[in-house]
């Protein structure tokens, strides 16, 4: 950064903070050539005299999604200080408005509850645990990563392909079929693979790998499996 610029900025009463989201650089890179050429942000003197903070500063480091510890950090004040300044100019960080739009659905117990979640706007919340609530289509698809993940594992424990054409494109397309209906404990293909994965896996076993085409002819009876897996 060159010396003229900066001390521009600083004459124009730009902040720390502005001229780092301008240039697209961390704060405490600009703090360190301030520092290095000798100049001094009109903010330093007046944050130093009243422990001031912009709200410009603020809604920025807010519209990032910054925590108020990382926010003192980034601003040089203490966490008291955010917070003195966030309550001043009436700012929330998301997730204190959601722990204040939740506050009475936790006083009366209710279930689910509407907030704002960051990712999905004002949405419904339902319980988790005893003290708080979370963005349903959040939880969902956390639970669906989630599934994704088990049996991706899974069908790679299973040789990763059809047992019949070798079809391995997508995951998908892939099913669980068991080798003896009446074994069938539950569907892994779907709400089974949010058990445990070892209690997956222990299902996946008596099962084989198929791809759609290849299930759908096993199940109509068009296709047969190799007798070497009937074992
Ligand atoms: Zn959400
Ligand atoms: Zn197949």
């Amino acid at each position: 950064m060159d010396r003229e610029t900066l001390a521009d900025w600083l004459a124009e009463g730009r902040s720390i903070e502005s001229i780092a989201r301008e240039t697209g650089r961390a704060a405490s890179t600009v703090a360190y050539w301030v520092n290095k050429y000798g100049l001094r942000s009109q903010h330093a003197k007046q944050h130093a005299s009243r422990g001031g903070v912009e709200r410009e500063d603020l809604e920025a480091l807010l519209a990032e999604g910054v925590s108020i510890r990382a926010m003192a950090e980034r601003l040089c004040v203490s966490y008291t200080t955010v917070r003195h300044w966030m309550a001043k100019y009436e700012l929330t960080t998301p997730r204190g408005r959601r722990l204040a739009e939740t506050a009475s659905a936790r006083a009366n117990g209710a279930e689910t509850t509407e907030a704002s979640c960051p990712v999905h706007g004002h949405t419904l919340f339902v319980r988790r645990g005893a003290d708080g609530f979370r963005c349903r289509l959040c939880r969902s698809s956390a639970v669906h990563r989630r599934r994704r993940e088990v049996k991706r594992t899974l069908v790679a424990e299973a040789g990763g392909a059809c047992v019949l054409c070798g079809y391995d494109r997508g995951l998908s397309g892939l099913h669980f079929h068991h080798v003896d209906p009446k074994e069938k404990a539950f569907a892994l293909s779907r709400q089974g693979v949010t058990r445990s994965l070892a209690a997956a896996r222990a299902e996946a076993a008596k099962c084989v790998l198929l791809c759609s085409n290849c299930h759908a002819e096993v199940e109509a009876g068009t296709a047969k499996l190799p007798a070497a897996l009937l074992l």
